[in-house]
């Protein structure tokens, strides 16, 4: 059974075809009505949500193996817990009854099923266990390795050999629209004097992509490139807001920790590994060959459109990037058999960023450290100001879709304004 809807189908809902959730994309997100409304699962279509417990209570979906618990849920992770298999299924099942050829008996049930997205509020769409941040663009990789190492030695010796990463924060991941408070911490900007604490000067943002797992194997055992599909639900936009100057001085030996602690923001709908698949496309040439464990077949990278957008308080937005998830180095196959080629158990929900990603141009950066280039190349905001790094009031705007023949597969904004450090 083939996973991918094909980009000539069309839904009977109006206009969908139009907007980024079209019935080639059905990806599922947490939401509510009102304001006691409960929080349960959702697909978007459109300019509209399915409410699946309201669609599984019309018996819609009672030849798949889901309890209507699972969908009257604050997360997803609950419909995970049911499998890829099970997902897949209900995610073609929708697919179906969404399609143009529907008769109208159907079409009017559905109906009574979909709530107005601009009347719902949008949630974390899950239960966060564990988050782990890779870095895993080399053009990124390379830019800090020019910025703050011997230009001639940008990459460290391991970084062609594995894909780096660190084990983050889950708490303090939030849904898009959440604002984000300017962290405080020690800074030290010449590493010879005593440190002081402040409100960082250098608030960035780290333009990311983050797949969730399903529930993974047993402690003890690996998850190989070749099994990694099996294991990833779908993928989300992810801004790893970082603090530059708390970040140099904490950093070694041991790596990121109050810098990007504070916050990161993921986008509201979790497109599925499914709808991605007629995006793939070839990953950068790997030299030197890389470990057998990290070796896979196939075409394992995707072709995202990315865009990073400030939105000053007092003026109009500015783009100052264009990306592509493609550029990546480390593909998540590669990835997500790394993190387990010790034993690590993934679980049902975990979170697992890209890294920044920054492609070959300068347009195409990821970091307001990369675009404004270490402070010596300030962005023109267009209303007399000029940016370094982030200020409070911006608002900072993360976009993302797949387009093929004229059919957009998107993520949402994810976004979140800046606010003033506390005293
Ligand atoms: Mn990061």
């Amino acid at each position: 059974m083939s996973k991918s809807i094909p980009f000539s189908a069309r839904s009977w809902v109006h206009g969908s075809e139009l907007t980024e959730f079209p019935i080639q994309n059905l990806p599922f997100g947490i939401f509510s009505e009102g304001y006691l409304g409960h929080c349960r699962v959702g697909v978007a279509i459109g300019e509209w949500i399915i409410d699946l417990s309201r669609l599984h209570a019309l018996n819609y979906l009672s030849m798949l193996p889901f309890e209507n618990d699972d969908f009257r849920s604050k997360s997803l992770n609950k419909m995970m817990m049911r499998g890829k298999k099970a997902c897949s299924a209900l995610r073609l099942r929708i697919a179906d009854l969404l399609d143009s050829s529907q008769d109208a008996i159907v079409k009017d049930e559905f109906t009574s099923c979909l709530v107005k997205m601009s009347e719902a509020k949008m949630h974390l769409p899950v239960d966060i266990g564990d988050y782990t941040d890779f870095y895993s663009s080399e053009d990124h990789a390379r830019n800090v390795g020019m910025m703050f190492r011997d230009p001639a030695k940008a990459l460290l010796p391991n970084w062609k050999h594995l894909p780096v990463g660190y084990h983050g924060r889950a708490s303090s991941i939030v849904i898009s629209g959440t604002p984000i408070i300017r962290p405080c911490g020690q800074v030290n900007a010449s590493d010879e004097t005593q440190p002081s604490f402040a409100p960082t000067k250098q608030l960035d943002f780290e333009l990311e992509m983050a797949f969730i797992t399903f529930d993974g194997k047993p402690m003890g055992e690996r998850i190989s490139t070749a099994e990694a599909d099996d294991y990833i639900f779908g993928m989300v936009l992810f801004n790893d807001w970082s603090a530059r100057d708390i970040q140099r001085w904490e950093y070694v030996p041991l790596g990121p920790f109050l810098a990007k602690n504070f916050a990161s923001t993921v986008s509201p709908w979790v497109v599925t590994l499914d709808a991605l698949e007629p995006f793939r496309t070839i990953g950068p040439p790997q030299d030197p060959e890389v470990l057998p464990y990290l070796q896979y077949t196939g075409i394992k990278n995707i072709d995202i459109n990315l865009q990073v957008a400030i939105h000053p308080e007092n003026g109009n937005e500015v783009v100052v990037s264009n990306s592509n998830y493609k550029h990546m180095y480390w593909n998540m196959n590669q990835q997500l058999a790394h993190h387990t080629i010790g034993g690590c158990n993934m679980r049902c929900g975990d979170m697992l960023a890209s890294g920044t990603i920054s492609g070959p141009t300068e347009g195409s950066f990821g970091s307001m450290l990369e675009i404004a280039w270490k402070g010596t190349k300030p962005v023109d905001m267009g209303n007399g100001t000029t940016r370094n790094f982030i200020h409070d009031g911006d608002v900072v705007i993360l976009r993302g879709y797949a387009e093929q023949e004229g059919i957009k597969v998107g993520f949402g904004v994810c976004s979140g304004k800046v606010l003033p450090a506390k005293d």
